[in-house]
C-alpha cells in the first residue's frame, strides 16, 4: 500500500489561506492529546481565551475558539444573534459579505445589504443615510475583505452604528493577528476569525468574541439558538466556570497549534507583527512593479496581507497558477466571482510575511511572465 502523505511537499502558501504554518505550531500538533476535561488541558483552555482578548483587544469574557473554520466563526455570530424577523443590515463589497447576507437570510432574518463596487470600500455616507433611515437589530461587515483585498472602515462604521440602536458583527477572518483589530474601542459587539490567515494556523478553529450586549440579546432570546452545535449558551459552559461541562469533544490538538500561533504572535510583539506585514506588503510592491505588474486596489485602502495584482492582458491565469505550484511549489490565489481570471490574490499572511518568500514568489513569476 502506498501512503500518499509520504509524498507531500511543503509548497510556499502565498495565496488567500492557508497561510505558511511555521515550525513550532507544527511541534505544537503532536504534542500528545490529553482528555478534554483533563485539568492541564483546561488551563490552556483559560490561556486561549486570553491571548485571543489580547490579539483583538477586548476585556470580553465570552471569547472563544468554535470548532470549525472561519465560516462557522460567521454562522456562530448569526445564529445566536438573530431570531426570525429581526432586522439586518449586511454592507457588501465581496465574496464574505455577501456569504453573511446568505446566512442571515436562512436564518429568517429580514435582510437589507448594500452593495458597493468590488475593489472599492464600504462608503460611510450611504451607510450613514440607510442608518438613519431605519432601526437594524444587527449591522454586518467584513473588515478584511479576502476576496479584493479590500479593508473597509471598520472603527468609522462603528461610531454610526451606536446611534442606531443595533448590534454590531464584524468579520475579521483576514485582519486578526495582522493589522489593528480594537473590538471594544471599535464598538464591535460580535466578531469571528480563523486559524488559516494571519494566525499561520492550520484551518479548524475560529475565535469568537462577544459584547456584554450581545451576551445580553443572546441571554434574552426569544426562541432557542436554531443550531445545536454552535449554541454558546452551552459552549460557554464548557469554555468558562469552575465546573466545566461536556457540550462537545473539542480538537484537542488543533488548539494546541492555536495556543503555539497566539504564543508566537505575542512572543514577537502584536506590534512587532503588524509592523512586519505593512512592511512585507511595501516590499511586494514595489517589487511587483519592477516586474511591470500593478495592484487591483487604491493605496489607501489596500490590506497588507492580501495583495490584488491585476493579471496583465494575454497572460494566462491558470497556467501561471498551476505552473507556479507544479514546478516551483508556490501557491497563489486566482480571483473570485466577478473577478475570476482578472486579478491574483497574493497572500503575506502571519508565517508566509517574510523577505525570503517575497524573493522566491519573485524569481518564478520572473520566470513565467518573460
Ligand atoms: N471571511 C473571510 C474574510 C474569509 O477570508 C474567509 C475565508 O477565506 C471566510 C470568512 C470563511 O472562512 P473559512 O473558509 O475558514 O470557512
Amino acid at each position: 500500500m502506498q501512503n500518499k502523505l509520504n509524498s507531500i511537499v511543503q509548497p510556499l502558501l502565498m495565496g488567500p489561506g492557508p497561510s505558511c504554518v511555521s515550525e513550532s505550531v507544527y511541534q505544537a500538533l503532536a504534542i500528545p492529546t490529553l482528555g478534554h476535561l483533563d485539568p492541564e488541558f483546561i488551563a490552556l483552555m483559560d490561556d486561549i481565551k486570553g491571548y485571543i482578548r489580547k490579539l483583538i483587544k477586548t476585556d470580553n469574557q465570552l471569547t472563544v475558539p468554535i470548532s470549525g473554520t472561519g465560516s462557522a466563526g460567521m454562522e456562530t455570530c448569526f445564529v445566536n444573534l438573530i431570531e426570525q424577523g429581526d432586522k439586518v443590515l449586511v454592507l457588501i463589497n465581496g465574496v464574505f459579505g455577501t456569504r453573511m447576507e446568505d446566512v442571515a437570510q436562512r436564518l429568517g432574518a429580514e435582510v437589507d445589504s448594500i452593495k458597493f463596487e468590488w475593489g472599492t470600500p464600504v462608503i460611510l455616507d450611504t451607510v450613514r443615510k440607510q442608518l438613519a433611515q431605519k432601526n437594524y437589530d444587527l449591522v454586518a461587515v467584513v473588515h478584511a475583505e479576502t476576496s479584493t483585498g479590500v479593508c473597509n472602515p471598520v472603527a468609522e462604521i462603528g461610531k454610526l452604528v451606536i446611534d442606531n440602536g443595533a448590534l454590531y458583527l464584524v468579520d475579521c477572518v483576514t485582519s486578526m493577528g495582522g493589522m489593528e483589530v480594537k473590538m471594544d474601542d471599535w464598538n464591535i459587539d460580535a466578531l469571528y476569525s480563523g486559524t488559516q490567515k494571519c494566525l499561520s494556523c492550520p484551518p479548524g478553529l475560529s475565535p469568537v468574541s462577544f459584547s456584554d450586549r450581545a451576551v445580553g440579546k443572546l441571554t434574552n432570546r426569544k426562541t432557542k439558538v436554531p443550531n445545536w452545535y454552535l449554541d454558546l449558551s452551552m459552549i460557554t459552559q464548557y469554555w468558562s466556570g469552575s465546573a466545566r461541562v461536556y457540550h462537545h469533544t473539542a480538537p484537542i490538538n488543533m488548539l494546541y497549534g492555536l495556543y503555539q500561533a497566539c504564543f508566537s504572535i505575542l512572543e514577537e510583539g502584536l506590534e512587532n507583527v503588524i509592523k512586519r506585514h505593512n512592511e512585507m506588503h511595501i516590499l511586494l510592491v514595489s517589487e511587483l512593479k519592477i516586474l511591470g505588474l500593478e495592484l487591483f486596489v487604491e493605496e489607501s485602502v489596500r490590506l497588507p496581507m492580501l495583495n490584488a495584482i491585476k493579471i496583465p492582458n494575454g497572460v494566462d491565469d491558470a497556467g501561471v497558477r498551476s505552473r507556479l505550484l507544479k514546478d516551483c511549489h508556490i501557491e497563489i490565489g486566482g480571483g473570485l466571482g466577478p473577478l475570476a481570471g482578472k486579478i491574483w490574490r497574493i497572500g503575506l499572511m502571519g508565517e508566509t510575511a517574510k523577505k525570503e518568500n517575497i524573493q522566491r514568489l519573485m524569481d518564478a513569476l520572473k520566470t513565467m511572465l518573460r
